[in-house]
């Protein structure tokens, strides 16, 4: 790890200054008059419909708040300032979030204006967190990204994380290439069949592969912090250990470390429980148990040989099922077990 200077801006805020992320804003905001903002490329005028993310040209904030259950690298002891965005462009059976993320009509009238939203921003930033992190953001990076320009100019000037399911178009990527500091994508399934089962697309593998290909190209396998300790730039892959090797764990690892590097941060997650669509177990049967001993030490052996182990993070077996459960009905603090304030 780097520790750097004080001096330290992240890449927006020089954008900001010098025309650069109105630009990205103008070009991304373009994109929704024929939504090809992700790969389901629904092609909709946003203005005019829905796609099938369900979400028009405005922003939709669920839920924002210091969490502290994060990665303590990006957590660190002040919090990370998280920003849910409400729906998504997946419809996994088993989404923890789903309160959040599969419902709608909840959101049909909480439209917030992009000056709203740089507020939010800048509150987090108030209260003292490390970070602003982005839960959940492909459908609305146009928003996020017009929102970040007016935050900066309002002096925000803390790194920003793109806390993704992966399901994300290189093109997208590539306009954020300077405007996000930290890649935190999850790495789903490595077989298409899985994710086709679980998150009703058919190229899940293929699409966040290229979209892990994209980030690592902007910022590689090494990590910068900063004197506090907490991530300033890098990426960080999150692999969700689902029963019965849905996931295909030792096989993206596999792929991370041949096509990417061994040394890519990985965090590495035990908190799978049956939950949404996937508590019905004659709907989905191989995903209406937790994981089992069994599983998560083979996984970890995949780890431990596959992998260099430098910024590795691994979840307590144990716990993680009921540390990290997140409860939306209290939309000001979902994760009163991971310590929010
Ligand atoms: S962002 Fe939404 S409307 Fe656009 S392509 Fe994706 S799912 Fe469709």
């Amino acid at each position: 790890m780097t520790e750097l200077r004080r001096s330290w801006r992240p890449g927006y805020v020089r954008m900001a200054r010098s025309g650069e992320l109105e630009r990205r804003a103008n070009a991304l905001e373009a994109m929704l008059h024929r939504c090809t903002v992700c790969p389901r490329e629904c092609r909709v005028d946003r203005f005019a419909r829905l796609g099938t993310c369900a979400t028009g040209p405005d922003p939709l904030v669920a839920s924002w708040t210091p969490h502290f259950g994060e990665e303590p690298v990006i957590s660190g002891t002040m919090g990370s300032g998280t920003i849910f965005l409400a729906n998504c462009n997946l419809r996994c059976v088993f989404c923890q979030n789903h309160d959040i993320s599969q419902r709608p009509k909840d959101f049909s009238d909480a439209a917030i204006t992009v000056e709203e939203l740089a507020s939010i921003h800048l509150a987090l930033a108030d209260r003292g967190c490390h970070n602003i992190n982005w839960v959940s953001p492909t459908h609305q990076v146009p928003q996020l990204v017009r929102g970040l320009s007016l935050a900066a100019q309002r002096g925000l000037r803390l790194p920003i994380v793109y806390n993704t399911n992966a399901y994300d178009s290189v093109e997208v990527l590539r306009l954020l290439e300077d405007v996000i500091d930290i890649w935190m994508p999850d790495l789903k399934y490595a077989d298409a069949e899985a994710g086709r089962m679980a998150s009703r697309v058919d190229d899940y593998p293929e699409r966040a592969r290229t979209a892990l290909r994209e980030m690592f190209r902007q910022v590689g396998d090494a990590w910068e912090t900063g004197p506090d300790g907490t991530l300033r730039r890098g990426l960080l892959v999150r692999i969700l250990v689902l029963p019965n090797d849905l996931a295909g764990v030792e096989e993206s690892l596999r792929w991370i470390a041949s096509e990417l590097s061994p040394r890519v941060a990985i965090s590495l997650m035990a908190q799978y429980y049956p939950t949404h669509l996937a508590a019905l177990p004659r709907r989905y049967p191989l995903l209406s148990r937790p994981i089992s001993a069994g599983e998560w030490d083979r996984t970890l052996e995949a780890l431990e040989r596959l992998m260099d182990g430098a910024n590795c993070y691994i979840q307590d077996f144990r716990e993680a099922p009921v540390n990290y459960r997140p409860d939306f009905s209290d939309r000001k603090n979902p994760f009163p077990g991971a310590g929010n304030s």
